[in-house]
């Protein structure tokens, strides 16, 4: 799949120092830092193209290219691939009910997804796969599931048995209820007759009359979300054989935790015999103005939509960052204006020719991010450096720092 054009990073002085990146691990619920590493391979999970690009989207995407930029400011490579669904129940439901092509519905959708990640300056993946072409790879992972015993057949459909990760449910840390409940509330078939366990995931659906199939040695039909994603993170990631996990970092939204992650991590861990991830690392969810931001509610906020009423990306970008990427937070009319009013200030005194000193701005911000990402406090501080220059400090230099913004935030001002 196409992914969208690469991200002019500046590089930034070797003076600065980059302490090891700590991040929340879902896993082990703790706050971990990252090893010193060569190489990092990060596997974030994408859209299904039908919808895109919403602000809950734009958060989650956001999150990632911070760890990204963060890493490749260590000097580090990053392998960063990301998954497009471009086959699943979501996809066929919407083209159903607006009566259009599903593939027009979807090619639509990954377009406008493309043009969004370039408008907020998202490094593209360096492979940014879909489902339809790694149905070879599914096939394949089925395979190497079924030689492990964990596959089972109901009807002309084929499952994945959970429990066959010795594992399983320790990367979302859910009660049985729990677990029950989110799974049939996202996309789990917890009730279907002939399943050994009801939680066990679907990884190869039989063609239906009227839906899209793809000929393989498991009959026509097409792959299970959860199973997509590890076989495209573990073929394209190229996991290191000396390294004892296959990936470093799992990424997505708070709401894939479960099922999600922990069936791809499950089915990586039968299929391989190693755990999937170092870390799993999610963004919290967005809301609009007090309320949750879905799909039933119909009071979603598209990145579209925005920049076409004339939002500069840059805005939407710092208004998503002013609070810890955590948390569940709210997007409103008033952030945005908040978001303005920030940037408009900053790019004041970026443009002066003297300001207020910078070394220690661009030091304290490096070390703000290396905490989990803390950008709370990174705008405390650019809010206190415009403060002083507005105050008249000087012997900063507003190009060096304005250069440090992009390589680390992305905010090209
Ligand atoms: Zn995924």
């Amino acid at each position: 799949m196409k992914s969208w054009p690469e991200v002019y990073i500046p590089t930034i002085d070797s003076r600065f120092k980059f302490p090891p990146l700590s991040l929340f691990n879902s896993a082990s619920r703790k706050i971990q830092e990252l090893p010193r590493k060569d190489v990092y391979r990060m596997y974030v999970c994408g859209i299904t193209p039908y919808d895109s690009t919403h602000m809950g989207h734009a958060a989650t995407y956001l999150t990632f290219d911070l760890v990204n930029r963060y890493l490749r400011a260590t000097k580090a490579e990053v392998r960063f691939v990301e998954n497009i669904t471009d086959i699943d129940d979501p996809l066929l439901e919407r083209a159903s009910r607006d009566s259009v092509d599903w593939q027009v519905l979807a090619e639509s959708q990954i377009d406008l997804f493309r043009s969004d990640m370039t408008s907020l300056r998202i490094i593209p993946p360096l492979s940014y796969i879909g489902a339809v072409e790694a149905i070879g790879l599914v096939t394949n992972k089925i395979e190497e599931l079924r030689k492990a015993g964990a596959i089972y057949l109901v009807e002309k459909d084929l499952y994945f048995r959970v429990h066959s990760d010795a594992n399983f449910g320790s990367r979302s840390h859910l009660s049985h209820n729990e677990a029950m409940k989110i799974f049939s509330e996202r996309g789990g078939d917890p009730d279907r007759a002939g399943k050994e366990n009801a939680l066990d995931s679907l990884v190869w659906l039989s063609k239906r009359e009227n839906e899209p199939g793809w000929p393989s040695i498991n009959g026509e039909g097409r792959p299970g979300w959860h199973i997509e994603c590890c076989a495209i993170a573990l073929a394209y990631l190229e996991p290191d054989s000396k390294d004892e996990y296959l990936i470093d970092i799992q990424g997505g939204g708070s709401d894939l935790i479960f099922p999600h992650h922990e069936m791809s991590a499950a089915q990586a861990r039968v299929s391989t015999g190693k755990d999937f991830s170092r870390m799993y690392v999610h963004s919290g969810m967005i809301g609009l103005d007090g309320e949750k931001m879905s799909k039933s509610r119909g009071n979603l906020v598209f990145v579209s939509t925005l920049t076409q009423s004339g939002v500069n990306p840059m805005a939407i970008r710092c208004a998503l960052l002013m609070q810890n990427y955590r948390v569940d937070r709210m997007w409103s009319q008033d952030l945005l204006y908040q978001s303005q009013t920030f940037l408009e200030n900053l790019t004041l005194q970026l443009s002066q020719t003297e300001c207020a000193p910078t070394d220690q701005v661009i030091q304290s911000i490096v070390n703000a991010l290396a905490n989990n990402l803390d950008t709370e406090e990174v705008f405390s501080i650019l809010r206190q450096w415009i403060k002083q220059s507005q105050a008249g400090l000087t012997g900063g230099q507003p190009g060096e720092l304005s250069r440090a913004l992009d390589t680390l935030l992305g905010l090209a001002v």
